[in-house]
């Protein structure tokens, strides 16, 4: 059993891997954040901007003799603010360098022109989607949601699936899309360790959310195929423990990825079977779905029913009829 870890204490989950966990003003409760002491002294994420976070985080460090001015590097799991916020705020003070996948650079810089795309993707989606027009100023709350909890900063160095993470030589960098286009995780060999972000989490399925394409000349990436596949690489790997982006640690990763393939799939019956019923918008079957959840988590959910549709238009079990820009399913 791991004892459950104390807010402003560093735990040490092998020799040179400590975590700390870090408040967050967010539903999904307290982040992760990991401290591992390689030929660069590496923290794995940063947490949220805000000051509960920050106490925490430079508590969590002097617990174990350690300080802020020391970081030399920081890799980022991805682009979501409870992991990268404070981001910054260490460089500033550090001088860190940032280690992220590419994907993540126009979230990381706040950046203005793909902010503008993003929100044109998602008017498009939800329109497309039958999202009522009174419900669309959903679509900026994202950028209030970046701005408040981190600020502009920068990626020095773009990690790639397989390579080694520079000044951490016992690390692999794992790309593991689906929860964010910019996912990645870390593993070692050695001791069977993996860092797993928001991949895998014990008491939570991680959602796959939907994203813009990288540009508009791309599709839009179908995350929850890439979620499943990415689920079924770490299932085929060799895991001792997953040290999570939220709460404990998974200590018996294929059980609990079967679990969540299983879960999965069983939504996607439920899917099917509410088209039975006739033909839906994926607003209607999201309010089907998730009668008490949708009003308030609305790209949440429309992620979670979008990838189901996506799974059984992969599988040519749905058809889709457009009208009005409006696109209605059928089995
Ligand atoms: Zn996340
Ligand atoms: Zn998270």
């Amino acid at each position: 059993m791991t004892p459950h870890v104390q807010r402003g204490i560093a735990q040490e989950m092998a020799p040179d891997v400590f975590r700390l966990e870090l408040p967050t003003p967010f539903n999904v409760g307290p982040v992760n954040v990991y401290l591992v002491k390689g030929e660069k002294l590496t923290l794995i994420d940063v947490g949220p901007l805000t000051e509960e976070a920050w106490q925490a985080l430079t508590n969590g460090l002097s617990s174990i003799g350690m300080s802020i001015e020391q970081i030399e590097q920081i890799v980022l799991t991805h682009h979501h603010v409870d992991h990268c916020g404070l981001l910054e705020r260490v460089r500033q003070i550090s001088g860190a360098k940032t280690l992220a996948h590419p994907l993540a650079a126009p979230y990381i810089e706040l950046d203005e022109e793909f902010m503008d795309f993003h929100d044109r993707f998602f008017t498009d989606l939800y329109k497309q989607s039958g999202v009522p027009q009174e419900k669309m100023y959903i679509i900026q709350r994202f950028h209030q949601l970046m701005k408040t909890f981190s600020e502009t900063s920068r990626i020095d160095v773009h990690l790639k699936h397989e390579q080694t993470v520079p000044h951490l030589s016992q690390w692999q960098v794992m790309y593991t899309p689906g929860h964010s286009q910019s996912h990645l995780s870390l593993y070692r060999a050695s001791d069977r360790v993996m860092i797993g972000g928001d991949h895998i989490i014990k008491r939570i399925s991680s959602n796959a959310f939907i994203e813009p394409p990288r540009d508009r000349s791309s599709v839009r990436p179908l995350t929850l195929v890439q979620y499943r596949t990415a689920l079924q690489m770490c299932a085929d790997m060799d895991i001792e423990q997953v040290l999570s982006g939220h709460g404990e640690p998974v200590l018996d990763h294929r059980e609990l990825i079967l679990a969540r393939l299983r879960k999965n799939w069983e939504r996607t019956d439920t899917l099917r079977r509410l088209l039975g019923d006739g033909e839906k918008t994926a607003y209607e079957l999201t309010a089907l779905l998730f009668p008490t959840l949708y009003e308030k988590e609305l790209p949440l959910t429309i992620s979670e029913t979008l990838g189901h549709i996506d799974l059984l238009t992969i599988l040519h079990q749905v058809d889709v009829r457009e009208q009005e820009g409006v696109l209605y399913y059928s089995v």
